[in-house]
């Protein structure tokens, strides 16, 4: 009857993604966070606390947090206040809009460690496929032009004979 074997006390999140996973251990020296509702909810436990809403885990999977996303770490994000106004915005009279959260006081923190800026929202992956994109796209214009210059000129008909005209 102890934290350590409790189903409530959280030693870590394993975030899945598409294709990847990753796990983020929740354990400090002075223990792991409770995750049961009352007074001890977010609190850091050691291992060998006990409190009455003990409830004994089937397995350590049970003090694993498991979340879900649909795509990848660079497509899965947060928002968070923005660190280059720390979150003030346009909020704060005397400073103009923030360039980077163009005034919003808020920005985009992704799970790959990148945190981004609202004027654009991209994120440097999705410049890369863009501009792969749009060179893909010159390309298949200029391969477009190119067969369209080289295509045969229609077979002349035989004209008839002017003097068959004339007769
Ligand atoms: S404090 Fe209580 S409920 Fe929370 S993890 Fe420890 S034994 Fe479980
Ligand atoms: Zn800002």
């Amino acid at each position: 009857m102890s934290c350590a074997n409790c189903r409530f006390w959280k030693r870590g999140t394993l975030r899945r993604y598409a294709n990847t996973e990753r796990y983020e251990s929740a354990e400090t020296e002075k223990g792991s966070p409770c995750r049961a509702a009352g007074p001890l909810l977010g609190f850091c436990t050691p291992g060998d606390f006990s409190c009455s809403n003990y409830r004994k885990f089937n397995t350590k999977d049970d003090q694993v947090e498991v979340v879900i996303n649909a795509g990848e770490p660079w497509q899965v994000w947060r928002m968070v206040p923005c660190p280059d106004c720390s979150g003030n915005g346009s909020n704060d009279s005397p400073t103009p809009g923030c360039h980077r959260c163009v005034g919003t006081g808020n920005v985009r923190a992704y799970d790959d460690g990148y945190v981004g800026e609202e004027r654009t929202r991209e994120h440097p992956r999705d410049r890369e496929e863009r501009l792969v994109r749009m060179r893909e796209d010159r390309l298949t214009q200029a391969r477009a032009e190119i067969a369209a210059s080289e295509v045969e000129p229609p077979p002349v008909t035989p004209e008839t004979p002017r003097g068959e005209l004339a007769a």
